[in-house]
């Protein structure tokens, strides 16, 4: 249990809403599902996009994504199962193993292809867009990657584990990757059945959970109790921290928080910019083979 100390002057999050995926089709047939990004949840500021993807099916995923640009934020893939490789036009080549992260800043432009490195077998896990402030859209590209063992491991009382990819977590693990501009908190926590896990956020964030196995449950301001099962998100309120039982089974879940950036959002495809002139200037210079 959370001890009173650290319950004491805190406001507590809650869930404001439950958000279910839909299927989609990306790249040249990859199925997945987009959790952000979809007509339900459009956006969570400085999130634009989150897709889910699990499948054992290699008509899922083989396909891949050939290449394709970016340009006006970051994509942020992190593998559960399976492995992806990754090549850019600027001579950047990587593979993408279980437990890895690669948190690409594409500011002003790439072109990439993200590819399965597998014939069979399972692939899993997420991609994420964070959004780049008017300021940042058009830096240099640039990659912080880290395999499994390079992402810390905190483990605490009753089995709990807390893989810390961004952010600092309340017991003082910090994660490897960096950003200034969003202070992205990026976890990936697993509680053993029955247990609490209680962790702080920075207040002015915004927030979501995402349910990879097991349920999650929550207390809104009402003391109503809010549950989310597997592939669920919960969109959290604002607050200092969150608070939350696992179900009857072992719970892994994502923590995931950032700075709200508070910019007009201009999509169009692979390219997130403030205004559409931005967005046409962007498929401009792609056209001429500017990136
Ligand atoms: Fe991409």
């Amino acid at each position: 249990m959370n001890t009173p100390e650290q319950r004491e002057n805190l406001m507590l999050r809650s869930v404001s809403r439950i958000v279910k995926g839909m299927p989609a089709t990306d790249g040249a047939g990859v199925e997945l599902t987009r959790v952000i990004g979809q007509p339900v949840l459009p956006m969570l500021d400085p999130f634009l996009l989150l897709d889910a993807f699990r499948s054992d099916k290699p008509e899922d995923y083989i396909a891949g994504f050939p290449p394709h640009p970016h340009r006006g934020f970051e994509t942020v893939t992190y593998l559960l199962a399976g492995r992806m490789r990754h090549k850019d036009n600027a001579g950047h080549e990587g593979v993408i193993e279980p437990g890895g992260i690669q948190w690409m800043t594409a500011g002003k432009g790439i072109v990439h292809s993200e590819m399965p490195e597998q014939e069979n077998g399972m692939l899993e896990g997420f991609q994420l867009w964070i959004n780049l402030p008017a300021s940042h859209k058009m830096d240099t590209a640039a990659y912080q990657e880290y395999p499994a063992e390079q992402i810390p491991l905190e483990t605490r009382q009753a089995g709990i584990e807390v893989r810390v990819i961004s952010g600092v977590t309340s017991k003082g693990t910090k994660g490897p990757v960096v950003q200034p501009l969003t202070e992205p908190v990026y976890l990936d926590v697993l509680v053993p059945a029955g247990q609490n896990y209680f962790e702080a956020l920075p207040e002015a964030h915004n927030a979501f959970l995402y349910v990879i196995h097991g349920s999650v449950s929550l207390e809104n301001e009402d003391g109503e109790t809010m549950s989310l099962g597997r592939d669920d998100l919960g969109v959290l309120t604002q607050g200092d921290a969150v608070s939350l039982q696992a179900g009857e089974e072992d719970a892994r879940f994502l923590v995931v928080a950032g700075k709200p950036l508070r910019e007009p959002v201009a999509r169009g495809g692979p390219f997130v910019m403030n205004t559409r002139t931005e967005v046409q200037q962007a498929f401009e210079d792609f056209k001429q083979g500017e990136f």
